[in-house]
Parts: C-alpha cells; structure tokens; sequence
C-alpha cells in the first residue's frame, strides 16, 4: 500500500476582522474537509473522489468564497470557477461564469468524465449541469451577508464602476478560494479548486482557479497541485503547473519546489499567493506568501495540522 494523504486549503490573501472572529469554525470546516476525504481515502477511494468531497465539504460551508459564499461582482452577482485533474491519466475537467449550480466541483468533473471538452463556460456549463440533473440552488441560497455587507462597501466607495478599482489594487482586494489535493493508497495524485472570484470583479472576471495548470494541476510522475491568491499573478507564473516543471525538470523534491517557486520566482510579485502540493510518495507541502492562509493535512502516519496565520 503506498502512502496516502490529503491536503486542502479555504484560501490565502490578507487578513479581516471577519476571518479573527471566525478563525475557530473556519478551521472547523478545513478539519471536516480533511475528515472527510480521509476517510474515503482509507477505505481505498481515489485520489479524485477524496479531492471532490473535500471541495464539495467547503463549498457548502458558507464562510468559504466557493459555492454558497462566493464573492458577489459589481453586476451584484455570484460567478463560480471550478477545476479538477486526475493525475493518473492527465484527465482534466474546468467550469467558469457557473450561476445557481450548487456545487461547481462535481460539474467540473462531469465535464472531465461525461463528456470529450475539458473546459466549459456560462450557459454551457449551466446546460451540462441541468442535463445530469446536478443539484440547483436560488441565487439567494449563495448570498451571505458577509459577502454582502463586503460588496455594498465596495459599491459605496466606487459607485458602481468595477474599473475603478485600479490595477494597483489587485494585490489589495479581498479574495478567497478552497482547494484539495491528495495522493491515494495506489499513489495516483489528484487536485481540485473552487472559487467565488475576487470581490466586486467585473462581470466574466475569470480567475485561475479554474484554469488547468493554474488554479489546478497533478500528474503521478510529480506532484498534485492546488493554488489561490491574486489570480491575475497566479496566471503570469501558471503557478501548478510551474511546480511540477520544477520537479520534472528542475529535479527538485516537492517541498523544494513549492519553496522555491514561492520564495525565490515569486519574490518580487506584490500579491497574495499560496500553494498545497503532495506528491506520489505521500509527502505534503504548503507555501504561501501571505498573512494568512486557511489550511490544513493528514497522512496516514499519523501527522495532521490545521491553522491559518503564518506563524502557526
Ligand atoms: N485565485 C482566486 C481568483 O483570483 C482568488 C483566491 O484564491 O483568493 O479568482
């Protein structure tokens, strides 16, 4: 039996008076993602179904920025991203500009396994999602306060135009993201993310989650890979699949990799970035480059850890 493991992420980027008030059940919900997956992956479930149930686990919980949650745009509406990778065999699955569908995750591995496209975006997706009966939610089922007090701050300050939030700001805005990433008992690897966007975003702001090799990548000859942050930084380094170009061709171990992508490549990027990685061999590793980042692991040695600031 090779090692297994799971590793998820709520996000990385600054920190709010919301995310100290709620620090304990925001890490409630990265131990239930954990809790869940794992349990899947010992009863011998596959790298892929233990990242999705991890993902799905975070997007119903309505203080993550996917799913119900998401960041509401300055349209006023809920835009979500998804992507999935199955690392055995490259297959990949993205959703983006996905409204009312009540768990994008589950629809980005639809489009990976039920059908031959890997990318499907707005009333595509929608149909896909309506066709295989996938569960449906209101608008108002996304809408949380938290994200709606954020979005009518935002509207007050810039009076309903999305382009004045200057390009300066990127690396100031609140944003959010969940991620899984795991390495099975058969040592296949597997990464999901899933996303909301960033706050107050024009309207078809697509972000990297749901890009392959961007928000997501895995491939069994190196590594699974999860990202979140600034995504329009993110994009210009294809962050994931950046790490697994670091081990294949770089020769470097996984915890190398990911320190030295965030350390030393991304040094001088004046946004938030933050990445989860496991390898075949069941090693997990987590970098980030912000105050805070919602995460936690657990391998089947035993160590496990859930925190969200830097220092812990
Ligand atoms: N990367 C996401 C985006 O730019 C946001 C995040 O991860 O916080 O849409």
């Amino acid at each position: 039996m090779n090692n297994f493991a799971i590793a998820v992420h709520g996000g990385a980027g600054p920190d709010s008076d919301s995310i100290r008030k709620h620090k304990k059940e925001l890490e409630k919900g990265i131990q239930r993602a954990l809790d869940k997956a794992y349990d899947l992956l010992e009863q011998g479930g596959t790298a892929v179904e233990a990242v999705e149930i991890a993902v799905r686990e975070l997007e119903d919980d309505p203080l993550f920025n996917a799913g119900r949650g998401g960041a509401i745009n300055s349209k006023g509406e809920i835009e979500l991203c998804a992507s999935i990778m199955d690392g055995d065999n490259l297959q990949s699955g993205a959703v983006a500009i996905v409204k009312n569908v009540k768990n994008p995750i589950t629809l980005a591995r639809a489009v990976m396994e039920k059908t031959s496209h890997i990318y499907l975006g707005s009333y595509g997706a929608l149909s896909l999602a309506q066709e295989l009966n996938l569960p449906m939610e209101p608008d108002a089922y996304f809408i949380t306060e938290k994200q709606f007090d954020a979005y009518k701050e935002k509207r007050d300050q810039v009076g309903g135009n999305a382009q004045a939030i200057a390009k300066e700001q990127v690396g100031e805005r609140m944003h959010g993201t969940v991620g899984a990433v795991a390495v099975d008992k058969k040592g296949r690897v597997a990464a999901a993310t899933s996303t909301g966007g960033t706050e107050y975003a024009k309207e078809g702001r697509i972000g990297d989650s749901s890009m392959i090799g961007v928000g997501s990548y895995a491939n069994n000859k190196t590594c699974a890979v999860s990202s979140t942050g600034d995504g329009e930084y993110l994009m210009q380094q294809v962050t994931c699949f950046h790490v697994h170009a670091l081990m294949e061709y770089g020769k470097m171990n996984l915890k190398r990799a990911c320190k030295h992508f965030i350390r030393d490549v991304c040094k001088d990027i004046k946004g938030d970035m933050g990445i989860i990685a496991v390898d075949p061999k069941g090693n997990v590793a987590i970098e980030f480059n912000s105050v805070r980042m919602h995460r936690g692991w657990k391998t089947c040695d035993g160590d496990s850890f859930v925190g969200i600031y830097q220092e812990e």
